[in-house]
């Protein structure tokens, strides 16, 4: 049985479709917007609709981005020979954080996961062996996360590459087992980029 008149139910069925959002929270949040003035609301769909409009996937490195190639697959300053692949845009976030790292990266929007019935064909891998096809690429750093799914993706991808006759490395120092690369502060981070080993 539901308890909300139509319109607040459907809301809260909406935003308990977001990660990390659960019944309590949904509930929470669909009063709070009613409860504002109707130009914040109207500020915050907007907000939503034109975040969502005006940005795509850099036909590059598949990062979000609002112009393609993205900004830094399109600046001259950076090493397009060292790629960096990551789990998801946040990773390049921290990355970026980090100011020490000049190559480019490669976002594959996932790891390989089994139990989720994630292949590989599911994550943006063929994208990156195109560019190792296409382009002068040297070396190529796995930064997936240190979980189970993060190591199988990264050991999947070497296996990939190697025959390819490029370096392929592995970020390794730092990063806590079963941690997250978008948690990493910025030296952790710096010092698993620099203990990078072999794969
Ligand atoms: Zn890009």
């Amino acid at each position: 049985m539901n308890y909300y008149i139509e319109p607040i139910a459907r809301l809260i069925n909406e935003l308990s479709r977001l990660p990390g959002i659960g019944g309590k929270t949904a509930q929470r949040l669909a009063f709070h917007i009613i409860d504002m003035p109707k130009e914040k609301a109207l500020a915050l769909t907007q907000a939503i609709l034109k975040a969502r409009e005006e940005t795509k996937y850099c036909s590059v490195c598949c990062n979000i981005t609002d112009q393609d190639p993205c900004k830094i697959c399109s600046s001259q300053g950076r090493d397009r020979s060292l790629i960096c692949v990551v789990k998801d845009p946040r990773d390049v976030i921290a990355m970026e954080k980090m100011r020490n790292y000049n190559g480019v990266y490669h976002i594959l929007h996932g790891h390989i996961s089994p139990m989720e019935g994630i292949g590989p064909d599911d994550i943006r891998i063929k994208e990156l062996l195109h560019r190792i096809e296409t382009d002068d690429v040297k070396e190529v750093i796995l930064a997936t996360n240190p979980d189970i799914e993060g190591e199988a993706t990264a050991v999947y991808i070497s296996r990939l590459l190697k025959p390819m006759g490029i370096r392929v490395t592995r970020i390794a120092h730092g990063i806590p087992v079963g941690g997250d690369l978008e948690y990493a502060d910025e030296v952790t981070l710096s010092k698993a980029l620099e203990g990078r080993r072999e794969m």
